[in-house]
């Protein structure tokens, strides 16, 4: 049984608002938004964080990076935005299914950690 959160979103299981979708990307909007837009980037197969990234799995990260390109240019983020992927406990990871945070729209904070 796979209890993943964000493989229940990839079936349709749990419903959530799709921004982009292809055979092995899907993105769609945070919950519980950051910034004005806030939006999750993941691949269709489980992959729990990128500490988990293989030379047989990082096809799909290359993939995720043109379609988060591609992203940010619809939603008119011209003037910049932020990736992140929070890892393991130190990272404050809550889903442990890899995902992009895509956040923009207004001026982020510097500060990381
Ligand atoms: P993390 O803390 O693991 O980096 O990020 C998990 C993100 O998933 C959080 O920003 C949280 O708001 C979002 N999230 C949690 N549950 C749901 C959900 O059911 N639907 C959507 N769209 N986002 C969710
Ligand atoms: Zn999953």
């Amino acid at each position: 049984m796979n209890d993943c959160l964000f493989c229940k979103i990839i079936a349709g299981e749990i419903p959530s608002t799709k921004v982009y979708e292809d055979d092995s990307v899907l993105a769609f909007r945070d919950i519980n938004p950051q910034a004005p837009v806030h939006i999750l980037v993941i691949p269709k197969t489980h992959i729990a964080s990128i500490a988990d990234i293989t030379p047989e799995n990082s096809g799909v990260i290359a993939h995720i990076s043109e379609v988060i390109a591609h992203i940010a240019r619809e939603q008119g983020l011209n003037e910049g935005f932020r990736v992140c992927t929070n890892t393991g406990a130190h990272g404050c990871q809550s889903v442990k299914h890899l995902h992009f945070h895509l956040l923009g729209g207004r001026q982020l904070s510097e500060r990381l950690g």
